[in-house]
This record gives C-alpha cells, structure tokens and sequence, in this order.
C-alpha cells in the first residue's frame, strides 16, 4: 500500500511495524453538534482505508477517539486554548449538562456511520442498538473514561523537562523539541502571530505556541463543568493530549498510521507529536495522512462551528439516499478538495444509479470473481486509493465480453471495500424517478417545515398530490410514494 505521508511529503510505501498487521488511529468526532458533510468524507475516506487493508489481507488493530471535553472553538482555527469548550457551550444552548450532550451527539454520531457503511473502528458493522454507552468495545475511544491515562501521559513529559505550569494551566514548552514545526516549516515567530493575545489570558505563560497540557479550574475557567483531579490542580486536559494518551496506550509507544483532516497539521497534529516525543523520547507515529477538505462553492471551508452545514438527514430529506453521499465521497481521492453542492451530489446520484441499473442487467446468479480485475482492484487500492481508477475499472470491466455472472460477482468483491450495498440496490425495486419540479417542491417543503411554517407545508402537500404523489413525513424525512 503506497499513502501520502505528510512529514515525507511524498507518496510512500507503508512498510508496517508487524508485519501483516495495521496500527491505525483516527482523530474522531467532537461531539457536540451533528457531524456535517465535512466531517463525514473524513471517515468515509478512512474507512475506505480500513476495507482497502482489511481486503489486502492485513490485521487492523484501529482506534477512533470521541472528543468530549476539552476542545476549544479557538482551537480549530489557531491553535489557542482560550476559547470556550465546545461542550460547555452547546450545553448551555440546549439547557443540558455537556455530558447529555455528548452522549446525545455520539448517537447522532453512529447513526450516520451506520447509515453510510462505515465500519465500527473495530472493523465490524455497527449494530443498529449500539448507542453511547458501548462505543467503547466498538473501538470508540471516550476522552473522558481516559483522564488517567492522559495525567499518566503528562506526568512523563513533565518528568522529562518538557513542561512549566502557571497559576492558570501546565503547558508543553514548544521551544524544547528543536524540530517543533516540522509538519509546516514555519518558524516559531511565524506560529506565534495567530496566537499572541493569549499572553493577555495568562500573563505568566511563556511562548504563544506553547500549549495546554492540563488546564486549572482558575481564572477564566473557574467554572468548568467537567473537572478532575490531578498532580496540577482541580482542572481538565487540553484537547492533544487525548489524542497522545489513547493511541499510545492502545496501539504502543510506535504504531503506523494517524489519520486527520489538513486543518490538523498545524497545530492538533503538531502538537500531538512534540507530546509524543516528550514522553517517550521518540516520535510514535510512522505515517501521518490526512485527508483535505470539503469546501463550499466559494472555496470557504464546510464546518460545524461555523454555521454553513450539510447534515446526513437533511439530504436524506431531499431526496438521496446514504449511498448517494458515499459514491460522492469516495469518488474523489482523499487529497483532492471536494467542492460541495447539491449538483455535484445530483452528479453523483445519477452516476450510482446507473451503475446499480447496469449490474440489474447482468442476471441475478453470481458466477467466480475474475483474477485478472481483483488483482487490478489491488493495484489501484494500493496506488494511494486510487479511486477513479477504481470507478474506471468498473466501467472497463462491464464492457468486457465475459460471463456476465463472473462480472457480477467481480464487482460485487470490489463492493467489499467501497459498500455501497450493491447487492441490496439491485435486488431492491427501480428507485422512483421523481421529476425534478416534485423534488424542487419537496426541498421547498422541507425548508417551510423549519421554519415550522405548517400551513405552508401542507400546502405544498396538496400541490405535490395533485401532481401523483404522496408525501409522508417520517421519522428519516419526508418520502414519497406514488399514487
Ligand atoms: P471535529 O469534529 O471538528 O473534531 O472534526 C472531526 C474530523 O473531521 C477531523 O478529522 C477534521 O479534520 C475533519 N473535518 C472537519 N471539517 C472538515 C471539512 N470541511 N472537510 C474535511 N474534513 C473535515
Ligand atoms: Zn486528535
């Protein structure tokens, strides 16, 4: 398997640890909002690379953390750790405590995961009772049922030198790891610009770059909700350090892959591998991939904290199916900008339905998987998850003069790496050919709906029944069925 590693720089052969075995650590959901279109081509991207290995014969060993306490809604943008808690924040909102709020956002969490194929970090299916309180045998890690094992993980890099503590918070002293910037090759005076207004937070703090290892119920965050005890004080960690903490002690000091999105190389990443070092004297992870973003039309990028966000169920409402935002997703290699708008999901849409309309005509009986094609599958699976070669093959192989059941089974094979439930489509009847005016009703409908405008709904209803269909409103949305 060949990956982009960002500290190479390069495409590069992934030579595991053990071999035959993956090490993989994925930076997971912040729970405190429902994931957004953004979010999710992150984990369809890696669970892409999960089935890829799982398909190539590997061992996954593969972790995924739930971030529920810790993270700021400064942290995204410029590293500071003087923002508010993302948690905190949105409990406030909702009038909950920010566990109620984790616990309600993991739901959410694995409900779209379960919807879009994505496989449990564990490798398996996510089962349909799997709900907050048994993440954790499913390979979701909780940073809250790890607070040990991150104050073990700091006592270390404090043991080591790497560390000085204010009155306000113990923070990494970035100035001791001589290769700190190594991910951007920005120097430290060029990090420091984003985060300066923070000496005003803590006078005593003594480089803008250094960062929050434990921060105390003091000051700004007297109030915290969520605190534990530690060596420094009543307080809660800084957001890297889970990260640190729980791939360290459960896939060892060395492991192979840590994946995440191109917004953490800078500072969460960066950060997550001087802690590393600190502790152990070594850096732990072999190859860093990430994966880019998906941005808005005006190339601004897709996020939760922002506002401008596409949810699973909202385009379930108008009219796509899971699979629909899977093929999108997967369709584009993980290191290419996505462009996000309901046409190019139209695009996509269209293109799976016709795929599913071509694998109907090649007969319900599946013959033997044909060598020649698996083994090309291989080949672009490995070259970088190369997925349009993926999709070209598919095309190149259905043209082929073989028997159509061997063909069927063939790409059936491959639909253990993409799963878009290919077997199912094709068994299940002709999706409806909804005309575009009706769909253009329904969005309106929807939109109305918010804005709990009812009598504007129903409205739209009756326009949409006088035209041949019904509209029923369902727990996943608005469906539609024929009349
Ligand atoms: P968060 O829940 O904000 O901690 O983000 C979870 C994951 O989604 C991280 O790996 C992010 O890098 C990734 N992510 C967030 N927004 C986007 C986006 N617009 N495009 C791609 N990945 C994203
Ligand atoms: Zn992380």
């Amino acid at each position: 398997m060949k990956l982009y590693s960002t500290l190479d720089r390069k495409v590069t052969e992934i030579v595991p640890i053990k071999k035959g075995q993956i090490s993989m650590y994925s930076c997971g959901p912040t729970v405190y909002s429902r994931m957004q279109i953004g979010n999710i081509r992150a984990y369809v991207n890696w669970d892409i690379l999960h089935r890829a290995f799982l398909y190539l014969g590997y061992n996954v060993k593969r972790i995924m953390n739930i971030t529920d306490v810790g993270h700021m809604t400064s942290d995204d943008d410029f590293g500071s750790d003087f923002g508010e808690d993302k948690m905190d924040r949105q409990a406030q909102k909702e009038g909950l405590q920010p566990i109620d709020i984790a616990n309600k956002y993991i739901d959410t969490v694995l409900d779209d995961f379960r919807d879009l194929n994505i496989l449990s970090p564990s490798g398996e299916t996510i089962p349909e009772d799997l709900n907050y309180e048994e993440v954790g045998e499913y390979g979701f890690t909780r940073a809250t049922e790890y607070i040990e094992e991150m104050i073990d993980m700091i006592k270390k890099i404090e043991k080591n030198g790497y560390t000085y503590e204010t009155k306000q918070a113990l923070y990494f002293d970035v100035t001791k790891i001589k290769d700190y910037t190594i991910f951007t090759g920005q120097n430290l005076d060029e990090k420091n610009v984003g985060v300066r207004e923070e000496v005003d937070v803590d006078p005593q703090k003594r480089n803008p770059a250094d960062f929050v290892l434990w921060m105390k119920r003091y000051g700004k965050y007297k109030n915290h909700i969520m605190n534990w005890e530690s060596p420094w004080g009543n307080g809660f960690p800084g957001w890297h350090i889970e990260c640190s903490a729980m791939s360290t002690s459960l896939l060892g000091e060395y492991f192979d892959i840590h994946t995440g999105g191109v917004d953490h190389i800078p500072v969460h990443h960066t950060n997550e591998r001087a802690q590393n070092i600190g502790a152990f004297n070594h850096p732990s992870v072999k190859y860093w991939v990430h994966n880019e973003w998906v941005v808005n039309k005006d190339e601004s990028k897709i996020s939760k904290s922002k506002g401008n966000v596409t949810y699973l169920p909202t385009l379930v409402e108008l009219g796509f199916d899971p699979m629909d935002i899977r093929y999108f997703l997967l369709s584009i290699n993980y290191r290419t900008r996505i462009q996000f708008s309901i046409e190019a999901l139209e695009g996509a849409k269209n293109a799976r339905e016709a795929l599913v309309r071509r694998l109907r005509e090649l007969g319900d009986t599946k013959g033997d998987v044909i060598p020649e094609y698996t083994g090309r599958f291989k080949k672009e699976l490995e070259n970088n998850l190369n997925m349009s070669g993926v999709l070209a093959l598919i095309n190149e192989l259905l043209k082929e003069d073989l028997p159509q059941k061997d063909i069927l089974a063939t790409i059936l094979d491959f639909d253990k790496v993409l799963a878009l439930n290919l077997e199912e489509c094709i068994t299940k009847k002709e999706p409806m050919d909804i005309p575009s005016e009706i769909n253009a009703l329904l969005e309106k409908r929807m939109l109305v709906k918010e804005e709990k405008n009812y009598e504007e709904a129903d409205r739209i209803r009756n326009q949409i029944e006088n035209m041949g269909y019904r509209v029923l409103d369902t727990p996943k949305g608005q469906k539609l069925e024929k009349i």
